[in-house]
């Protein structure tokens, strides 16, 4: 099976330890633990001798900045034997504001470095990230509108209201992504929210009562006007950008005839094996590229590629 980016398998989640308090506060104040910083939705890296590496911090370091301890922190979970906390440092203070300068600490998305720093690094930060969004989006209940708190090393919200108490539990939102083919050519579109001429699979959101195929054939006739068959299964990727799993596809095209739809996306094209390989295509001046290594459509594009060789 090949290991989806940000997906680590050397990561234990250790869900058990989340209902164990004792523990939890033990691995608080360990002086091993890893504490990977939230700071405003996003991560904070170092660049050595050209290499980056995610700042992660030990509590000594964490103790400098904030004496009066951090009360925002998630257990993220154990690898090789290191136990991992998520901490958001988003509230202002000065003294850590000072050491991101004189350090000249890069603030930047996780997605710009994930592909090039340590696995296990950028899984747990991907999970870090996720569910702080997802803490940060929950902070009222959605049911009595009193303020949640969190529990259970973060991975639960619940309702501070007695009367109805309510558990919220982190949420992902599954996205189908597919490759479609028609003989030897392959089907890519680009939304006007990609970076310059990068064209891609078509994507899209599962909506309730809806099955994982059902939306696959949905969203590409939404897209392009396609009709599509023998749909297979590929693999998934976490994509916690907020908050998404995307589900990859291949499927056929019953035909070559498109209908785009240009509220949904900005063109798209059929593309040969060589077109693919060489990123120059007959409809598209000054030639194209394909979507970012760590993601799941450059995973179905180049195993489409590699069938044919
Ligand atoms: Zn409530």
């Amino acid at each position: 099976m090949i290991q989806p980016f940000y997906a680590s398998s050397a990561i234990n989640r250790h869900g058990n330890y989340r209902n164990n308090k004792t523990l939890l506060n033990k691995i608080i104040i360990e002086k091993d633990t890893k504490f990977i910083p939230f700071y405003n939705g996003k991560n904070l890296f170092l660049e050595i001798n050209k290499n980056i590496t995610p700042v992660i911090f030990n509590k000594i370091q964490l103790d400098e900045f904030f004496p009066n301890g951090i009360e925002d922190t998630i257990f993220l979970g154990v690898a090789h034997t290191l136990n991992y906390m998520g901490v958001d440092l988003s509230l202002p203070n000065q003294k850590f504001e000072c050491w991101l300068k004189e350090n000249q600490i890069i603030i930047d998305d996780l997605r710009k470095y994930g592909p090039i720093i340590n696995d296990i690094e950028a899984s747990f930060l991907a999970l870090s990230n996720g569910m702080f969004f997802w803490q940060n989006t929950h902070k009222f209940c959605g049911s009595c509108g009193f303020q949640n708190f969190s529990t259970e090393g973060g991975f639960v919200m619940k309702c501070s209201n007695d009367k109805c108490g309510k558990s919220h539990f982190p949420r992902t939102d599954p996205a189908i992504i597919t490759l479609i083919s028609f003989q030897d050519k392959v089907l890519l579109g680009r939304s006007p929210r990609f970076p310059d001429a990068m064209y891609s699979t078509l994507a899209g959101f599962v909506e309730p009562g809806e099955s994982l195929e059902q939306a696959l054939e949905r969203e590409v006739f939404e897209e392009v006007g396609v009709k599509v068959k023998n749909i297979k299964y590929f693999n998934s990727q976490p994509w916690p950008f907020p908050a998404s799993l995307m589900l990859g596809f291949f499927a056929e095209a019953v035909n070559k005839e498109m209908t785009i739809d240009y509220n949904e996306i900005e063109d798209a094209h059929w593309f040969s094996i060589n077109e693919l390989k060489s990123l120059e295509h007959p409809f598209i001046s000054g030639g194209f590229k394909l979507p970012r290594v760590d993601s799941i459509a450059r995973r179905l594009v180049d195993t489409w590629i590699n069938r044919f060789n």
